[in-house]
């Protein structure tokens, strides 16, 4: 069967090290590397291929081959060759052998040198049957040449030293019309045409999402085979604390509410994904559901995408929740191997934090449920690592929502609920969309509002780059000089620390300005802003832009929003001034911009796929899943 590597003929010490370092060792390994592209090989339009290049071409043979002698023995080779009709000439060296093979009207293929002004092709390759269309692999294995590998890889064919096993049902190779696996690995290594290689490369992706899928499902049958822990909540200490808020619950924040304690009763592990706008206060939702906890013995976790977020719904919960014992635990946390302890002892109902919050030595007593805030800005590492850390039921908080297709392919079967409502005393945002230029209208009303003692935010989409204008920098001075001390700074390369200040100051004194970056994107609450100021609209998806207007308008003052743009954007802009609808707002970014896009993957780059993208081959994750989940 298999064989080392360094067996097979052509592959010496050099080539046998650097297949190693590729982790190649048999031949089978090398089999089962694929080539990372394909170079197709092009023939080149000698019209408008330039003097002295390289040139491929495919021409007929138009007149008899005659040798020329030259000295030292040397002879060249001359024809003609017709090529989209028109005559060149072919010179090739020492070819003199080919002249009896070479008859008129034949078709070949000429690789060579081009001497534009006298016609000519300094032949360098001739090749008598030529492929009208070649696909090279392009292995991308460094220090050993494509053609060579392609002829060790022949080798390890021609002595049968590798084994492929079919991987998939074979009816679902029927079903979806697949290539077998043998079939497959043949093509990828030799590609006879575009046609066979697409539909080898098709069944590659296939595979890949296939088993992606197929461990979703694996999570989920095992959650559903763990009889849990049952939670003993206190109904009537919950429904006095409820009682206790300031404010009275919306109907669908009851209702999500209540979807949360009916999971706990679950007799199995519980997801819930809670859908709601900016503002329809899910926080308080999932603080009823984890004070619930607490009163059946139970710890909490919840993460947040941020340190600034952390940080707020830490102030958050201290003021709702008295009662709780709540922690802080991010990576600028002091003295965390002491608050470990207090984790893991039992004593701490809650803990709050970001990504920190996830390494492996945190460790709970009695870890029963876990919130995940604005879960689209984590990868599924990063949600299932944390979700295994005890058998805890777990609740995706977001405000950006997904549709339900997408959200099951990516994050396995789970509830939802939304929350569609907001919060009585709101008022509608009034947008305004403007031209740059306009911005010293901006500045007036801004004046307006900061003498009300009112709060504003400016948003600019870069820290310091020059290619995009303006930066938070240049910003700041402009207002700085204007607004003197009511300015402040703020990006997320600032650190944490001086982070935590700058929206300290900026949450406990009013008439103040926040000029700053996309940091105050998600969840950042401040009741007396009441400005939004977008500098670039172009630069952020609807999403996005809606995220950040929802950080105004969380009082019963009125709230205005300004996107500035240059006017490259007028449709997508205008739709978002007309637009309050968060949902809405959402399908819009899938549909132009790609589920990729749209959950925010391609910078957390966690859910990496080596030959997929979820971007491009949504469609062949859904029947993957299809295929998983009906067997
Ligand atoms: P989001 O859903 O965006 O995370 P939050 O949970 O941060 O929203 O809530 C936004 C604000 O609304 C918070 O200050 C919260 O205290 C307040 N809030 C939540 N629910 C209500 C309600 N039913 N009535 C009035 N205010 C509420
Ligand atoms: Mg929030």
């Amino acid at each position: 069967m298999k064989v080392s590597i360094k067996e097979v003929s052509g592959v010496g010490k050099k080539y046998q090290e650097i297949f190693n370092s590729y982790n190649i060792f048999t031949s089978q390994d090398l089999i089962l590397y694929f080539p990372k592209k394909y170079l197709s090989f092009k023939e080149t339009s000698l019209l408008l291929a330039v003097d002295k290049t390289e040139v491929t071409v495919v021409g007929e043979v138009a007149s008899l081959p005659i040798i020329i002698k030259h000295r030292n023995n040397l002879e060249s080779l001359r024809f003609k060759l017709l090529v989209d009709n028109e005559l060149y000439n072919i010179v090739a060296y020492r070819r003199g052998y080919l002249k009896e093979s070479l008859k008129e009207g034949m078709e070949i293929q000429v690789r060579g040198q081009f001497k534009k002004r006298q016609k000519e092709i300094n032949a360098i390759n001739i090749i008598l049957k030529p492929l009208k269309r070649e696909l090279k692999p392009n292995y991308q294995i460094d220090g050993i040449y494509d053609s060579n590998i392609s002829k060790i890889v022949y080798q390890i064919y021609q002595n049968k030293w590798f084994y492929i096993a079919e991987n998939l049902p074979s009816d679902i190779i029927v079903k979806r019309g697949l290539l077998s696996r043998y079939e497959m690995v043949r093509i990828l290594h030799f590609p006879s045409n575009k046609e066979a290689l697409d539909k080898a490369l098709y069944r590659l992706k296939y595979e890949e999402a296939f088993f992606f899928q197929e461990k979703i499902y694996q999570q989920f049958k095992s959650d559903n085979k763990v009889i849990k822990k049952a939670r003993d909540y206190d109904l009537n200490i919950v429904k006095e604390f409820i009682e206790r808020i300031p404010f009275e619950l919306t109907d669908n924040q009851k209702a999500a509410t209540n979807d949360l304690f009916k999971d706990f009763k679950a007799p199995h592990l519980k997801k819930r994904l809670i859908q709601g706008d900016v503002g329809s206060g899910k926080t308080i939702v999932v603080g009823i559901a984890i004070y619930g906890m607490k009163t059946a013995g139970f710890q909490s976790a919840f993460m947040a995408p941020t340190e600034i977020l952390a940080f707020q719904h830490y102030q958050t919960f201290l003021k709702y929740f008295p009662d709780l014992e709540v922690a802080l635990l991010t990576s600028s946390t002091k003295e965390k191997s002491k608050l470990k302890a207090r984790i893991n002892s039992g004593e701490i109902d809650l803990v709050v934090g970001t990504h920190a919050l996830i390494t492996d030595d945190t460790k709970f007593s009695n870890l029963g449920f876990v919130v995940i805030d604005e879960q689209h800005r984590f990868g599924v590492l990063a949600r299932e690592t944390l979700a295994n850390k005890g058998e805890a039921d777990l609740c995706y908080l977001t405000a950006t929502p997904i549709p339900r297709t997408l959200g099951t392919v990516i994050l396995g079967d789970m509830e939802i609920s939304n929350i569609k409502e907001k919060p009585r005393d709101r008022k509608p945002i009034i947008t305004y969309y403007l031209h740059q230029s306009k911005f010293d209208s901006v500045i007036e009303h801004l004046k307006k509002e900061i003498n009300l003692n009112h709060n504003a935010y400016v948003v600019m989409p870069s820290i310091e780059s020059e290619t995009r204008g303006e930066t938070v920098y240049t910003m700041y001075e402009r207002l700085a000089a204007i607004f003197y001390d009511k300015v402040l700074l703020i990006h997320g390369k600032l650190p944490a620390l001086e982070k935590e200040a700058v929206m300290a100051t900026f949450k406990n004194n009013k008439g103040m300005i926040l000029v700053s970056t996309t940091v105050v994107e998600v969840g950042v609450d401040v009741k007396e802003a009441t400005m939004m100021i977008i500098y670039d609209g172009k630069y952020f998806g609807l999403s996005q832009l809606h995220q950040l207007r929802g950080r105004v308008g969380r009082s019963e003052l009125q709230s205005y929003c300004y996107v500035l743009s240059d006017d490259s954007d007028l449709e997508r802009l205008t739709i978002f001034k007309n637009t309050d609808d968060g949902f809405l707002l959402s399908e819009y970014d899938l549909e132009h911009r790609g589920p990729g896009e749209f959950l925010g993957l391609k910078q957390s780059g966690m859910i990496d796929f080596k030959y997929a993208n979820l971007n491009d081959d949504f469609k062949l994750f859904l029947k993957a899943k299809e295929d998983v989940f009906s067997k």
